[in-house]
């Protein structure tokens, strides 16, 4: 009888002990996540601040390519230093979304399109082959 009460406590102790830890996972995946989401928040901003300024230079370029148009001109050397602008903008744009996709946790399944860990070898939804 003594025995059988000690069991159940034991058994008790250990699913108590499962679920803290369970929990405790869970806590750490969350905090993770959160912290993902701040840096993803940053890094998007980032590139529409880019963007942003790319439409700006756009303008300029626009507004360049009237005025030769009307007989001004000169404005080669102006209109080089726009392009390269806009050039350095999207390389650092590209290399942003490089960083996204390397500082996401998740990825998305080719099958079925569900948001699986990186960590994952298989889709828990379809079975799909992952990475
Ligand atoms: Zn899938």
């Amino acid at each position: 009888m003594e025995a059988n009460v000690k069991a159940i406590l034991e058994r008790a102790k250990a699913t108590a002990a499962a679920a803290a830890e369970k929990a405790g996972k869970m806590a750490d995946a969350a905090t993770k996540k959160a912290g993902d989401m701040a840096t993803m928040t940053k890094l998007n901003l980032q590139i529409f601040d880019m963007n942003t300024e790319i439409d700006a230079v756009y303008k300029e370029i626009g507004k360049i390519s009237y005025l030769t148009y009307v007989g001004d001109c000169g404005y080669e050397a102006e209109l080089a230093d726009k392009y390269a602008q806009i050039s350095e903008r999207l390389a650092k744009i590209a290399e942003i979304r490089e960083t996204i996709a390397n500082t996401k946790t998740s990825l998305d399944c080719p099958g079925c399109g569900k948001e699986c860990s990186k960590e994952d070898a298989f889709c828990s939804k379809c079975g799909h082959k992952l990475s």
